[in-house]
Parts: C-alpha cells; sequence; structure tokens
C-alpha cells in the first residue's frame, strides 16, 4: 500500500470528547470515527486491525472444533419472549417493529436464537457435542456509552454456544473454550487476568471472565498473591474481618442523637470509628421493600443482593417509602423492629455491642447485637471486597485492581434449553434438554484493550499481530531518486516475501512522516535516506528507542525474520 492513496486522517490534536488513551488513539491514528454516541465507523487501517483480530479468534476457535455460521442481527421478538428476556433486557434492547407491526430487537446477545437453531437441526444423542460460533455484530442500548469502543452500543463479538448432552459433557466442551480464550488473548499481546465471575440470579453452574488489568476497567478485580484466587467485585467472597473488641454483650440503650444522621456526625457524637456502625438500607426489589444490614464503612454489592433476592429489578428506595417504612426520617432507619426482610451482611452478624438507628427521629440504639435485638432468616456476604481483607483462599491479604472485561464463559445449563424446549433423544430414546454453555468476546474492545496497553506519548505500539501493517518504508525525500528507487526495490521485496508493507511515498517533511508512522504504531520502520547510494538503511522497531544502520540486505532479511517468528 501506498501512503499517498491510504484514507489515514490522522490528527495532531486531541479530540475534546476522548477520556482515555486508546479512544483518543484511534481517533488520532484516523483508525475509527464517531458517528453518534457509541456507534463508530471503522476506517481502513482500523478495519485491518479488527479483521486480523477476528482471524485469530477464529483459528482458535475452529482449532477447538467449534463451527462457524452467521445469523441475522435483525430478530423477531418470539424467541426472547418465550425465555422471558424481552422483559429483562428493558432499556437495553434495541427494538422496533416491521410493516405489519410485529416486534423485533437488534440483538444484544444471541443464546435464544442459537438454541432454537440447535433444536430445528439436533435430534440425537449421536449428534452432541457441538459448538457453534459466530463473529457479528451486537446491539445495546448501553446506559452510558463510553470510552470509543470500550463501550459501545453498537460492537462486534464472537460470540459461541456449546450443546452437551450432560454436565460432563459441558465441562468439557467449557474447558476446550477456556484453553482457545487464553490462546486468543495471548496472541493478541494482552496481560490479561481470569478471573471467577458471578452467574447471575438466572442459574449456571460457573462463569469465568477474562480481564485486562487497567486503571480504565469499569470492573474491579479481587486477587490474591498467594495462593491464585482471582475474582471479579461481584463474585469475590469476602469474609468478616473484625478487629477482636468486646466479648461481652453489653446492655442494649437508646440514645438521642438529635442533630447525627450521616455516619460522619454519628462517629463525632458517639467518639467511635466508622466500623462500630450499622447501616440499614432500605431497597425496593421488583415490588417488595427489603433492608441489606451492613457495618457503616463497607459498600453494599449490589450485584450480590439481587442475586440472592433473586429479582429483576434493584433500586434503592425513596425517601417517602423509607419514612413509611421505619416511622421516622432518613438517617434512622435500623434493624430493631424493621418489619421487612432483612438481608444481613455475615460480619453483622459477627461484630459485638454497635450502634444502629432506632427508627425514630432524633434516635438510634447502642449496643446492638445480631441474634440478641434482632434477627434474619438471610445472613449472607452482601458486601464489596476491599484491599487488604482475607483471602477467601488462604487468608493472605487480598489485593484490587481495575480491569477491562474482554472476554466471558459460562456454562448456562439448561435454562434456554428448557424454556425452548431444545431436546435430543438419549439412547433409550428418551427426551432430554441440552447442556448448554455461552461465550463471549469483544472484538473492538479489544482492540481497544490493546492499545490501552500498548502505547507511549507519540502513539500506539501495535504488537505484531494486529497492527494493521508490519513495517513502513519511509523515503525521506521522495525528490530523491536514488532513495526512492531503494525504498520501492525494498517495498517491492519485503511485499513479495509476504510482509504487509506500506511505502510512504507522500512528498512530506521526514518529521511528519515519522510522526505519523510513530502515532499509527507499525511495528517496523526502514528508513531511507542519505546513505541509500551506499546502500545503508535505517532500521528501527517501533517498540524500542535505538536507531540501527543496516545493509538494505540485513534490513530485508531481519524484517522478514521477525514476521515470520510471529505469524510462524
Ligand atoms: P459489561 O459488564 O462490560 O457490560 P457484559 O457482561 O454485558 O459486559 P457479555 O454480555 O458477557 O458482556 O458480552 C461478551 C463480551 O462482549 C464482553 O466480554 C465484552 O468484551 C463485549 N461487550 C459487551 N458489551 C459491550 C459494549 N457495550 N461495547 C463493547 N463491547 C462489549
Ligand atoms: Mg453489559
Amino acid at each position: 500500500m501506498r501512503f499517498s492513496q491510504m484514507m489515514a486522517p490522522t490528527l495532531r490534536e486531541v479530540p475534546a470528547e476522548a477520556e482515555i488513551a486508546s479512544h483518543q488513539l484511534m481517533l488520532r491514528a484516523g483508525l475509527m470515527r464517531k458517528l453518534a454516541a457509541g456507534i463508530y465507523s471503522f476506517l481502513p487501517l482500523g478495519y485491518r486491525t479488527i479483521r486480523k483480530i477476528e482471524q485469530i479468534i477464529r483459528e482458535e476457535m475452529d482449532r477447538e472444533g467449534a463451527q462457524e455460521l452467521l445469523m441475522s442481527a435483525l430478530l423477531p421478538a418470539e424467541f426472547y419472549q418465550e425465555s422471558g428476556r424481552w422483559d429483562v433486557f428493558g432499556p437495553e434492547m434495541f427494538r422496533l417493529q416491521d410493516r405489519h407491526e410485529r416486534d423485533f430487537c437488534l440483538g444484544p446477545t444471541h443464546e435464544e436464537i442459537f438454541t432454537q437453531t440447535v433444536k430445528d437441526g439436533i435430534k440425537s444423542y449421536k449428534q452432541l457435542p457441538v459448538t457453534l460460533y459466530q463473529i457479528q455484530t451486537k446491539y445495546r442500548d448501553e446506559r452510558r456509552p463510553r470510552f470509543g469502543v470500550m463501550r459501545s452500543r453498537e460492537f462486534i463479538m464472537k460470540d459461541a454456544y456449546s450443546f452437551d448432552r450432560d454436565e460432563e459433557g459441558l465441562n468439557l466442551s467449557y474447558q476446550k473454550m477456556y484453553s482457545a480464550y487464553c490462546k486468543v488473548f495471548e496472541r493478541l499481546g494482552l496481560n490479561y487476568t481470569v478471573v471467577e465471575a458471578d452467574t447471575g440470579a438466572m442459574g449456571g453452574s460457573g462463569s469465568q471472565e477474562f480481564m485486562v488489568k487497567s486503571e480504565i476497567g469499569e470492573g474491579m478485580i479481587a486477587f490474591c498473591e498467594t495462593c491464585g484466587y482471582a475474582a471479579n467485585e461481584e463474585k469475590a467472597q469476602c469474609t468478616p474481618q473484625i478487629e477482636v473488641t468486646d466479648k461481652e454483650e453489653k446492655v442494649l440503650e437508646k440514645v438521642a442523637t438529635p442533630d447525627a444522621k450521616t455516619i460522619e456526625e454519628l462517629m463525632d457524637f458517639f467518639g467511635c470509628s466508622a466500623d462500630m456502625f450499622v447501616k440499614t438500607l432500605v431497597y425496593k426489589a421488583d415490588d417488595k421493600i427489603v433492608a441489606a444490614i451492613i457495618r457503616g464503612d463497607r459498600d453494599l454489592n449490589e450485584t450480590k443482593l439481587q442475586n440472592l433476592l433473586g429479582c429483576i429489578e434493584l433500586e434503592m428506595a425513596d425517601a417517602y417509602t423509607v419514612k413509611q417504612i421505619t416511622n421516622a426520617a432518613v438517617g434512622f432507619a435500623g434493624p430493631i423492629g424493621l418489619d421487612i426482610d432483612l438481608i444481613v451482611d455475615l460480619e453483622v452478624a459477627e461484630m459485638k455491642n454497635f450502634i444502629v438507628g432506632a427508627n425514630e427521629t432524633g434516635y438510634h440504639y447502642k449496643n446492638v447485637n445480631f441474634g440478641r435485638d434482632f434477627n434474619a432468616e438471610t445472613v449472607k456476604d452482601i458486601r464489596n471486597i476491599i484491599e487488604g481483607d482475607e483471602c477467601p483462599q488462604c487468608s493472605k491479604p487480598i489485593r484490587t485492581a481495575q480491569g477491562i472485561e474482554v472476554g466471558h464463559i459460562f456454562k448456562l445449563g439448561t435454562k434456554y434449553s428448557k424454556a425452548l424446549d431444545c431436546t435430543y433423544l438419549d439412547e433409550n430414546g428418551e427426551g432430554q434438554a441440552m447442556v448448554m454453555g455461552c461465550y463471549g468476546i469483544g472484538v473492538n474492545r479489544s482492540m481497544a484493550a490493546v492499545i490501552e496497553q500498548n502505547y507511549d506519548e507519540n502513539g500506539i505500539i501495535w504488537p505484531i499481530s494486529v497492527a494493521p501493517y508490519h513495517a513502513i518504508v519511509v523515503p525521506v525525500k521522495v525528490k530523491d531518486e536514488t532513495q526512492m528507487k531503494v525504498a520501492e526495490d525494498i517495498y517491492k521485496r519485503l511485499q513479495d516475501a509476504g510482509v504487509e508493507v506500506l511505502i510512504d511515498d507522500r512528498n512530506e517533511r521526514p518529521g511528519v512522516k515519522f510522526k505519523d508512522a510513530d502515532l499509527i504504531g507499525f511495528p517496523i520502520r526502514i528508513t531511507v535516506g542519505k546513505k541509500a547510494g551506499e546502500g545503508i538503511i535505517e532500521f528501527k522497531l517501533r517498540k524500542d528507542k535505538d536507531i540501527k544502520e543496516l545493509a538494505v540486505e540485513e534490513g530485508i532479511s531481519k524484517t522478514i525474520q521477525i514476521i515470520n517468528d510471529v505469524m510462524a
């Protein structure tokens, strides 16, 4: 490819809308352009990388025996209605009607459709197991599209679905996808961590996420450097962290606290730290009002609570509801005498002599003890883990980091096969529900994640495996015949050797060309300058600082060798 003919609209300025490096660089390097909030077009250079990522995924999926197919993005409502997800998706689903007023959606994920397809195509145990996948565009009307293609409303996903006879078969299919995913993310040059993930209220017997550690990641991961435990925030099990304090339960006391409502004001008032308080958070779970009871300095994990309750919608109750339920102003809610379901965090059950609201404006109770002063049917872990908590596996301190979820694998079980009646006949001629798994990789999110882990102040530093082009040949002066001849010759020979190479034949100052090459991030740069007549070029790797003078032949063979080593 000749740079003079390539549509690569690079930008010098950092676009104001882009907050994170990958988003800025994808716009600046001319890889993509925004069309609307969370909707992007990929330009030629960006699309080359997209296709390379897709190809890596394809190869690793095929290696594990998965079969590729392609489904429509425009999907009839009925299958989602049958599974119940027409309602569950809520406003995240793009919905539309055809001219006959029939309901459709733009597919956010395809469990139902694959299940239907397999139901039609597979009848006997002899045809199982089977794993199918597609690389296809998904639509989700995200509440907060942001960070460019990290969280967009239209994105490419590789989604795979496995169908097995039983749980044992599922475990094997799942394991294959697990190893395919590891190879994919290794080939993408990503430094990733696999974490235990939550299977949600919809059941399923296991789930893992592939996370790329990054400060801009929206997910929090907890990990233990001693035993290797790793889980996301929703799944990480918290153990009670109680410093030894009182042994004896003291006498319950009601205390007037007229002006103290917030934890800070109460800390001043009682002269003790936040971990001596227990807060009562009133929630609306679908149509039911419940209260979550956790230590004053802890954060509630809403996913944990939602899973326990098995509800579709969970939101904090408004002030009016809180007043009605507690008969007190907001800030004085407490578990004693509260006549709704209480979900008590594990830690609270082990605390001694703590302080709670008295359900009476202006009052708190002190020396409260669970079991004696109030009770609950549900005592479970509902808080967020934090750095320094004990590892649930080995008790050493937990560490935390932010991460970008690039892939997700999930043992679904029979939820969809039962809902859609996807069965096979076993050896005895009896119908059995197929046991399913599902497996997703975000293609464009992975691309952004690669950039987040590979850039410097000058631009992107592509790993060779997904670089839009492997190498760029830069003649310093295009008007200089010798330079141009040598450059063209190198360009041709690299092309003949199968290297994806670009020649920067633009009549621009060398500074401009170098800036563009660095910004776009081609792994290898060969500069043909003053010493072209002597058969000498400059060889530079994007990831290194140093520039080497090499003989033309050496430059060519070195380039070929580097590319072959990676592509082999
Ligand atoms: P998130 O928690 O980030 O919303 P998710 O759990 O909704 O992700 P899945 O439904 O498991 O994601 O989708 C599989 C993969 O698709 C994710 O691992 C991610 O890489 C990608 N993905 C999901 N939502 C988006 C999005 N809005 N934009 C880009 N990629 C996405
Ligand atoms: Mg999501």
